[in-house]
């Protein structure tokens, strides 16, 4: 099955990030979200995206007018029924994200594939409750969707190869990079990347080396872009406590209890760059 035309539910960060991805890489869009200001504001993003690129002269106006043309927003969720995908991108709710998916499923034909860009929901479970578990998969984008090469697809229990095989093809299509893993907690790349800052903030906590020092060390030792504590400020405390808190119940296993230091940032409202102090001074 190829794709023709992509619905998305949710303007937002990630909403909006991939309607651009498919909309300059030729495939319709229709992007849905609650009210007029939220579809307006996708689009302005979008716009304002593809702008940055003409400037750069990594695309004419030419190209960025053909795939505004592409981008369809709407309030209605009928108007999905047209797509041959429909990506759910809306906030990170569990109830939220079980009424859409059992609204959407009812007015869509048979064959339509539904996915959804959770980044800690199990894909299982919202298969589950989808009405079509078999076409139902994860398909996890990386904030900023236009510049992040990965997409992490997650095959729940009943995922069938079809579905799978007409995702990977459609993240190929839009220039990614597909892989792909078991539904479990975190998945690949987050399973991989919290635990490690949380240790980071354990390594601080017992006074064994400053945070510029931490950082610096997985810098030049490791050669990653960023340190883990730099990072964890970029993420947000908040949410790197929720996730640990996920894989620590998820696994019931002590390796994942969060760092103390974690919970008593966020205890004080220290979370990171969006309150101007982490473990870094923003201010
Ligand atoms: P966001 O808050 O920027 O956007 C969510 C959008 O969903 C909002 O515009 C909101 O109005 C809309 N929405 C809420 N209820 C809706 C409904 N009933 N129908 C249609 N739209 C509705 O959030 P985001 O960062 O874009 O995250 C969206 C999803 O992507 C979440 O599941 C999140 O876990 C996942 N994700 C986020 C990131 C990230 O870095 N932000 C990375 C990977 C995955």
């Amino acid at each position: 099955m190829t794709i023709q035309k992509a619905g998305i539910i949710g303007a937002g960060t990630m909403g909006n990030g991939i309607a651009q991805a498919c909309a300059v890489t030729g495939i319709p869009v229709v992007m849905v979200d609650i009210n007029d200001a939220a579809v307006a504001r996708g689009i302005t993003t979008v716009s304002g995206s593809l702008d940055r690129l003409v400037k750069k002269e990594k695309m004419t106006a030419e190209q960025k007018a053909k795939a505004m043309a592409l981008i369809q927003g709407s309030t209605k969720q009928g108007d999905l029924k047209s797509c041959d995908i429909v990506i759910e991108a809306a906030t990170e709710n569990l109830e939220l994200k079980l009424k859409l998916l059992k609204d959407v499923e009812a007015l869509l034909g048979p064959d339509v594939i539904l996915a959804t860009n959770t980044s800690s929901i199990s894909i299982t479970k919202l298969a589950a409750a989808s009405g079509r578990a078999d076409k139902f998969i994860g398909m996890h984008f990386f904030n900023p969707v236009p510049m992040m090469a990965l997409v992490e697809l997650i095959r729940g229990l009943q995922t069938s190869d079809a579905t799978h095989a007409a995702v990977e093809a459609l993240a190929k299509q839009l220039g990614k990079t597909p892989i792909t893993v078991k539904n479990n907690p975190g998945f690949v790349v987050n399973r991989i990347l919290c635990p490690m800052i949380n240790e980071a903030i354990f390594v601080l906590a017992e006074g064994l080396a400053t945070a510029e020092d931490i950082d610096a060390g997985m810098k030049l030792g490791c050669n990653h872009p960023i340190g883990p504590l730099a990072l964890a400020d970029m993420i947000g405390l908040d949410t790197m406590l929720a996730v640990m808190e996920v894989f620590y119940d998820g696994f019931n296993d002590s390796k994942y209890r969060p760092a103390p230091l974690l919970k008593e940032m966020v205890a004080a409202g220290y979370l990171g760059r969006k309150t101007g102090r982490g473990f870094y001074n923003y201010s």
